[in-house]
């Protein structure tokens, strides 16, 4: 039997749209070309833009296109204790440190040049080395967050898609958080801590995390857990060039759906954009036969709004 462990993760804070509907397309086809395993995790710590509703809507959308998962979800907001044990384990390494900045203080004391990554500002140490007369000092006026304290050095993987990446973490973002400030695991830490605690084998999502992968590395290194491989697949964007994310309407599926556009007539879409079809409408069997890494786009894909309202 295959070892192979695929997921999809989404994260609840609205309606699925093609872009995210074609991330759990690549990997479910992933996961079942390999006869693997495929779970679906609700990344719902962000509680201020999650809502439940949303969990019950990404699900019919995912069964109405036909992709079944494995297991019950599991799901980020219930698994808090173990986000803590984690960080009791990186804080026996002294590998963490609470930290008292706001956002203005951080922006104001990063400079260049590597002052900016596409997160923000890197965090330029300010609070590495408090005693613990100043922790308790600070800790009367504001909760801390925890940052990790980044390995310095440039860090290689390689991308299942996309090649040899390199980054030195510790130059480009510095220490990050991995606890926010009110006392929520952050999602470089609860990504890791999820994937390994479900023995994922494989990671396939958007290349818009690409750039976070080296900071999971550490983590994974840290707490002695095995990195899965990863595959950033190009995020597909607007005429205009925004992603899907940004983007409502036509680019929901939830709307398609309601239109009464078939699931093969979606399924088709999906599978022009990743190198796996004409655009004309597919069945889940004919992508399962058609998928192949080597065929999925190395570089952003347009999504043509009237190809959508013409489906
Ligand atoms: N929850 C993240 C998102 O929706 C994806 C996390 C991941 O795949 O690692 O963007």
């Amino acid at each position: 039997m295959s070892t192979f462990r695929g997921r999809f993760a989404p994260s609840p804070t609205g309606r699925m749209h093609l872009g995210n509907i074609r991330s759990a397309l690549l990997g479910w086809l992933q996961a079942r070309s390999a006869n693997g395993r495929f779970l679906l995790r609700i990344e719902d710590l962000d509680r201020a833009r999650c809502k439940p509703q949303y969990v019950d809507d990404l699900m019919e959308d995912l069964r109405w296109l036909g992709l079944d998962w494995d297991e019950t979800p599991l799901v980020q907001s219930q698994r808090d204790d173990l986000y803590r044990e984690a960080l009791a384990t990186l804080e026996q390494q002294d590998l963490v440190y609470p930290c008292f900045c706001t956002r203005a203080e951080i922006a104001r004391a990063a400079s260049a040049p590597h002052g900016l990554s596409e997160e923000g500002p890197r965090y330029p140490g300010t609070c590495a080395h408090l005693t613990s007369a100043q922790i308790t000092e600070r800790a009367k006026t504001r909760a801390p967050a925890i940052r990790f304290r980044a390995r310095p050095g440039e860090a290689h993987f390689i991308d299942a898609l996309m090649g040899p990446y390199t980054q030195d973490v510790d130059a480009v973002v510095g220490d990050f958080v991995v606890r926010r400030n009110d006392g929520v695991a952050s999602y470089q830490l609860a990504v890791v801590v999820d994937d390994a605690a479900s023995d994922i084998t494989h990671v396939l999502r958007g290349d818009d995390l690409l750039s976070s992968t080296p900071r999971q590395l550490q983590l994974y290194d840290a707490l002695a857990k095995r990195a899965p491989d990863f595959l950033h697949v190009p995020l597909v964007h607007g005429e205009d060039g925004k992603r899907l994310a940004k983007r409502e309407g036509a680019f929901a599926l939830a709307e398609l759906r309601e239109r009464g556009v078939a699931p093969e007539r979606v399924l088709g879409l999906l599978a022009a954009w990743s190198g796996l079809g004409d655009g004309t409408p597919r069945t889940l069997e004919e992508l399962l036969r058609a998928f192949s890494i080597e065929a999925l786009p190395r570089s952003p894909v347009v999504a043509k709004e009237a190809v959508l309202l013409k489906a």
